[in-house]
């Protein structure tokens, strides 16, 4: 089948893509001077510059299958937490062994409030300088949320574990 699709924009061009696919004859029309609308590049003058789409959510698996194809043609990426929730971003995968409930009983929880006076209502956390590294990180400066996560996670595990062999 013959299809004509107007906007290369995000929508048009998966449109256009899916029917490719699907084995039918395409032709996107753009009004613009370049495909890709309101994430493509812009130029002033001589300088060039991506417009939109920063960052992106995915939601559903097939989503995901285009996702992983242009991380694999390296058009995008991530370096942000979610992102990298993805094995293929990680090497050395093993289950982590060490007890998570111990180690969340090393952690003194105070509560502070920050300096800059934007943020100075009361929070709850930890001290980075005085934690252990799987908290706050190599130079415990700062504190590690990935990590943080994990901990949390396998603590209730465990104690989940101990609930039922009660
Ligand atoms: C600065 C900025 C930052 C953004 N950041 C994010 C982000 O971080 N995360 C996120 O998820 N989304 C972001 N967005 C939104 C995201 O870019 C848009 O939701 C998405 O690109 C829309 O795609 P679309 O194909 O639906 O529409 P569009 O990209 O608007 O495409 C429509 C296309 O149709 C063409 N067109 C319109 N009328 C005609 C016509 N009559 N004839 C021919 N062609 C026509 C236009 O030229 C255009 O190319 C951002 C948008 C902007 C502007």
């Amino acid at each position: 089948m013959r299809i004509i699709i107007v906007g290369a924009g995000l929508s048009g061009l998966m449109a256009a893509q899916s029917c490719v696919q699907a084995g039918h004859d395409v032709i996107v029309f753009d009004k613009g001077r370049s495909v890709g609308g309101r994430l493509a590049t812009r130029r002033v003058g001589s300088a060039v510059l991506d417009h939109g789409a920063q960052f992106f959510t995915v939601r559903d698996a097939v989503f995901q299958s285009h996702v992983d194809a242009w991380i694999s043609a390296g058009v995008v990426g991530s370096s942000n937490y979610f992102g990298t929730s993805s094995s293929i971003y990680k090497t050395d995968i093993k289950p982590y062994q060490a007890c998570a409930v111990d180690l969340i009983n090393t952690v003194d929880i105070v509560e502070y409030e920050l300096e800059n006076p934007m943020y100075n209502h009361v929070k709850l956390g930890f001290i980075a300088d005085d934690t252990a590294e799987e908290f706050a990180g190599p130079n415990h400066d700062r504190m590690d949320i990935t990590n943080s996560i994990g901990v949390a996670l396998k603590a209730l595990q465990e104690l989940n574990k101990k609930i039922d062999n009660l």
